[in-house]
């Protein structure tokens, strides 16, 4: 697998989960596009509920791509029944707009509907980058996530599930995983509705050789990313005893692995830091969290060994 840290090209930092009036969202896509722009984005992905109700919308924001700024278009894909009953949500980030929706009325399930894993399929065969989005609030089981064997992704931190009703993680569900040898990475999102403060929260940075939407869908494909509220990571490197790592001042630098086992390396405003393996030894792959003095986090995507 390709190191994102030695990669060529830059990080690009985007959001790849937002709602607008074309679906449950409170602002119209191109001032959702705007607010993204202007507080120093470089891409976003318009990612509406496509079900009947609002008529399938893969919106075309690309009218609202300027300088520096680019969109990606993509869905939120609703079909099946998840184990407890209730309706999948799957995040889509690169569909083209003709895409053929499931039997997805409304934000209930249907009897019959195209499952969770073929849809999931079929936006992946399609060009898609495939998520398996906010796994606590929909109160999905290891044995549902397992299904969805075209997600790239799951969705790790969702920042309006964290504003909205204190359940943004994922990473339980995606560490179990990566356990049982599936090799897939994670992303933070915002799934802003602009209802309430579930905005600006949770972002990817994706590096990419340009800013532009086939690239950055290719390079997220591929793992080139990591995730953040705020801290920057600028290097991972595994040696034969340690995790190193190089990022922003950082208050803490965590590194999990299978079972029980992590580490953690704590300081004063760090920027580097030698994580010592001790039992993450004897895992197959490793990740690592960097956490800033206001409690804000960043996240690698796992590295294999
Ligand atoms: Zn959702
Ligand atoms: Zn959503």
């Amino acid at each position: 697998m390709t190191d994102v840290f030695s990669a060529p090209g830059r990080f690009y930092r985007g959001n790849l989960h937002t709602h607008s009036t074309r679906s449950d969202g409170a602002l119209d896509p191109g001032e959702v596009c705007r607010r993204y722009r202007d507080e120093g984005y470089d891409f976003m992905a318009l990612t509406d509920h496509f079900i009947g109700l609002y008529k399938f919308p893969i919106t075309d924001t690309r009218k609202f791509r300027a300088p520096g700024f680019t969109t990606i278009l993509g869905a939120e894909l609703h079909t099946g029944r998840q184990s407890n009953g209730d309706l999948w949500h799957i995040l889509a980030v690169g569909l083209p707009e003709a895409f053929t929706p499931p039997e997805a009325p409304h934000f209930y399930p249907v009897e019959g509907s195209e499952s969770a894993a073929d849809l999931a399929q079929r936006a992946r065969d399609a060009g898609a980058f495939v998520a398996i989005a906010h796994p606590q609030w929909s109160g999905l089981t290891l044995d549902d996530a397992r299904t969805i064997d075209a997600a790239h992704a799951v969705e790790t931190y969702n920042h309006g599930c964290w504003a909205g009703c204190d359940r943004p993680d994922g990473f339980a569900i995606n560490d179990l995983l990566l356990s049982e040898g599936r090799r897939i990475n994670l992303v933070a999102t915002d799934d802003a509705h602009f209802t309430e403060p579930d905005h600006f929260g949770g972002w990817v940075m994706v590096k990419a050789v340009e800013n532009d939407p086939e690239a950055l869908v290719e390079a997220l494909k591929s793992g080139l990313s990591y995730s953040s509220q705020g801290p920057e990571i600028r290097r991972v490197e595994l040696t034969g005893k340690a995790v190193e790592v190089e990022c922003s001042a950082a208050a803490s630098v965590i590194v999990q692995g299978h079972g029980q086992a992590a580490k953690a390396v704590h300081g004063l405003s760090m920027t580097r830091a030698s994580v010592p393996l001790d039992r993450l030894a004897r895992s197959p792959w490793l990740r690592v969290t960097v956490v800033d003095r206001a409690g804000r986090r960043a996240w690698s995507n796992p590295l294999w060994r």
